[in-house]
């Protein structure tokens, strides 16, 4: 099996059982930061932390991309293969609201307000073969 790596470096835990999205809290003021940020946007404190910030959260909006992004757009689709994919936003506990490609892809399978969980799911191959990997979310259970 080809080696895989994040996509990304440090958005979120992995390899794990239990992979988890990775942000920043500011030590003065308690403000998240997804990707984490080395100062924090609220009160400007440059005293940030790398934390967990959970593997599920709540659908807050969503749409269906239903054509192609436009390029950069690199997966192992092409035009004749894309399928449609969702796309939302996801809130954490903490209170952030995090863009994610999501696994369902139909309007009867999304809401607002679903309980979502964080997976971690195999984009594309990159020129040495190996699997670049990044998070989606998908629904905790069907509506
Ligand atoms: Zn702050």
């Amino acid at each position: 099996m080809a080696s895989q790596h994040p996509l990304q470096p440090g958005l979120f835990s992995w390899p794990s059982e239990d992979p988890e999205l990775l942000g920043s809290r500011c030590m003065d003021c308690g403000e998240h930061a997804f990707p984490s940020q080395d100062s924090c946007r609220a009160c400007s404190s440059e005293q940030t932390e790398i934390v967990g910030l959970g593997r599920s959260g709540r659908l807050w909006t969503w749409t269906i991309q239903s054509f192609m992004p436009k390029s950069p757009y690199l997966t192992y689709e092409t035009a004749e293969t894309f399928h449609p994919y969702g796309v939302g936003y996801v809130e954490l506990p903490c209170g952030l609201k995090v863009e994610s490609r999501l696994r369902e892809n139909s309007p009867e399978t999304l809401a607002i307000g679903l309980d979502m969980d964080l997976e971690i799911v195999p984009v594309r191959s990159d020129d040495d073969g190996r699997q670049l990997m990044t998070f989606q979310f998908h629904a905790a259970v069907s509506p």
